[in-house]
C-alpha cells in the first residue's frame, strides 16, 4: 500500500501542475455534442490518480444547475443543438463555456456533413479553448487548473486569448 502511494506521488511529479489547496472549486457539466469519444477518453483520465483533478476542487457534476462550467466536446450536431442550449440555459450565472478538442473548436476534424451545426462558439460564448485531437490529459488538466486560478474572460489552451 505504501509502495503504491509512493509510486503515485512519483508519478504525479511528472505532471506539470501547480500544488493544490487553493480553497476554490470548479463544477463541470460535460456535454458530448457529437464527438468520436476520443476527447471523452482523455477527459476521463484527468480524474484518474495520475492527474487527480479532484484535489484541485475540479470535478464533473450531473446537473447543469450545479455547474460553473459547461464543457463541450465534439462538433455540434443538429440533434445536440437544443440539448446543448438547454443545458446552458439551466446553468446559474456566472457561467462559463469550455470547448475541448479540435472538433469543438471548428477545425473540421470530422469534415462538414450536413447534420453538423458547427463549432461550439457558433452557438455559445466560449471562455476556454483546449486544442488537440484529442488533447492529452496533462494538457486538459493544466488548462482547467489555470482557468480555475485566473478565471479570465477568454483564454486559449490555458493562455489568455489575443
Ligand atoms: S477532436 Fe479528435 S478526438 Fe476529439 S472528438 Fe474530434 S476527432 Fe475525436
Amino acid at each position: 500500500m505504501f509502495a503504491l502511494l509512493r509510486d503515485l506521488r512519483t508519478l504525479r511529479r511528472t505532471v506539470d501542475l501547480p500544488a493544490p489547496g487553493r480553497g476554490r472549486s470548479l463544477a463541470i457539466r460535460h456535454v458530448d455534442a457529437g464527438s468520436c469519444n476520443g476527447c471523452e477518453h482523455e477527459l476521463t483520465l484527468t480524474s484518474s490518480p495520475y492527474c487527480d483533478l479532484a484535489r484541485f476542487g475540479i470535478g464533473v457534476v450531473a446537473s447543469p444547475r450545479h455547474a460553473d462550467v459547461l464543457l463541450v466536446t465534439g462538433a455540434v450536431t443538429a440533434r445536440m443543438r437544443e440539448p446543448l442550449l438547454t443545458a446552458y440555459a439551466a446553468m446559474p450565472e456566472p457561467r462559463r463555456v469550455v470547448a475541448l478538442g479540435d472538433c469543438a473548436l471548428g477545425c473540421d476534424m470530422l469534415g462538414t456533413p450536413y447534420d453538423l451545426v458547427g463549432p461550439v462558439d457558433s452557438l455559445l460564448p466560449v471562455d476556454l479553448r483546449i486544442p488537440g485531437c484529442p488533447p492529452t490529459p496533462d494538457e486538459i488538466a493544466a488548462a482547467l487548473v489555470e482557468f480555475l486560478d485566473a478565471k479570465p474572460s477568454r483564454v486559449s489552451g490555458g493562455q489568455p486569448a489575443a
